[in-house]
């Protein structure tokens, strides 16, 4: 039976940390959690585990409410057998998360999602623990050259995107310095992971452009928060590229999403490194074309710091743990380049993007 990316991420989620419906007792959410396990394995039932028995990783977990971000780790999502599970890059290896927790018999979040929606860090934090000290889970480390990435966040309710918010990338495309920040945002079904593929729209639009960026991903909602408070909501940072089609983008009508969102406009990746290891206001970012060094600046020159960003947006908009804040672009953008030297990209071209400390994001161009 064909399944859904949507069936595949549920039977992810159910694998592991499914009491966490809002404070359920651990019986209460082995119900939910059944249906849905089963549901995924079709009318056959193949996999079923028999006697209507749960499975062993969930008997002694009862879940009590958010414990907290993971601290002190860096994180990716890994695509293992057409699923999506939540990846912890350590010494030995990548940790398959849902892996170790089935062979050390603990609870842990199976997704990047359940992590952030849960808030559940701490038992991230206590398996990575036990699966460094135990040689029992040495099974579950699998070496980084041999994984396949996906979304780094895969769910997130808000995209969310903030524009013309370096200073010299407003000079270079002629624009006025904004007193606010500039929102608009990108869909869900425009995420992209690290060694991907962006198809480009061309039958559509010609004028493809870069733009290496700062990605915040939300931990806790946020609601009226401080700039003072904002970064105790960040749950970590990523690289990220706002991929842009620009004559979608300035030449239909005054409105920038369109040029902003179609699918695959919105790689991330392929870390997120937790907040407390990072400080988001002075980060070295860059993006290459082919090879070829086209941005080089430093998050230094945002005119919104992202403590800015998330105080201003919270006070309209809830945050919700798991969105995420594309925080702007520097200069050196191929719309910032004068009419006769602007090259657009094509199928072919290899983009690659990084950030201080986050990792490098690289993608293709078909
Ligand atoms: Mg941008």
């Amino acid at each position: 039976m064909k399944r859904s990316r949507r069936d595949v991420l549920k039977t992810a989620g159910a694998l592991t940390a499914v009491a966490a419906a809002g404070g359920l007792t651990a019986m209460g959410a082995e119900g939910n959690a059944k249906e849905e396990y089963y549901a995924d394995r079709g009318a056959s039932g193949q996999g079923k585990p028999q006697g209507g028995q749960r499975p062993a990783v969930y008997q002694d977990y009862v879940y009590g409410g958010p414990r907290g971000m993971a601290r002190g780790l860096t994180l990716l999502t890994l695509r293992v057998k057409g699923e999506y599970r939540l990846g912890v890059k350590t010494e030995k290896g990548v940790l398959d998360v849902p892996e170790a927790a089935r062979t050390l018999k603990m609870h842990a979040p199976a997704t990047m999602d359940e992590l952030l929606q849960n808030e559940d860090g701490a038992s991230l934090n206590a398996l990575v623990e036990s699966a460094l000290k135990s040689p029992k889970a040495s099974g579950a480390f699998l070496k980084e050259e041999g994984i396949a990435y996906g979304p780094v966040v895969t769910r997130p309710q808000k995209i969310l995107c903030v524009g013309l918010n370096y200073r010299k990338h407003a000079q270079e495309i002629g624009a006025q310095v904004p007193k606010q920040p500039v929102l608009f945002s990108k869909f869900n079904t425009a995420l992209n992971h690290h060694n991907g593929t962006v198809k480009l729209p061309v039958d559509v639009a010609v004028k493809f452009d870069y733009e290496v960026e700062l990605v915040i991903v939300m931990g806790r909602e946020a609601h009226n928060v401080s700039e003072a408070d904002a970064l105790s909501y960040v749950a970590g940072y990523c690289t990220g590229n706002d991929f842009t089609a620009r004559d979608l983008q300035y030449e239909t009508g005054g409105q920038w999403l369109i040029g902003k969102t179609p699918d695959q406009f919105a790689p991330v990746g392929p870390y997120l490194v937790t907040a407390d290891q990072i400080d988001p206001d002075n980060l070295k970012l860059e993006c290459r074309v082919n090879g070829e060094t086209r941005q080089s600046s430093n998050t230094s020159d945002m005119i919104a710091s992202t403590r800015h960003i998330i105080s201003y947006f919270s006070r309209v908009i809830t945050l919700k743990p798991g969105d995420i804040i594309f925080t702007g672009t520097p200069e050196g953008v191929i719309y910032g380049k004068s009419k006769d030297k602007q090259v657009w990209l094509k199928p072919g071209d290899k983009i690659a993007c990084s950030l201080e400390k986050l990792g490098e994001l690289k993608f293709e161009l078909v």
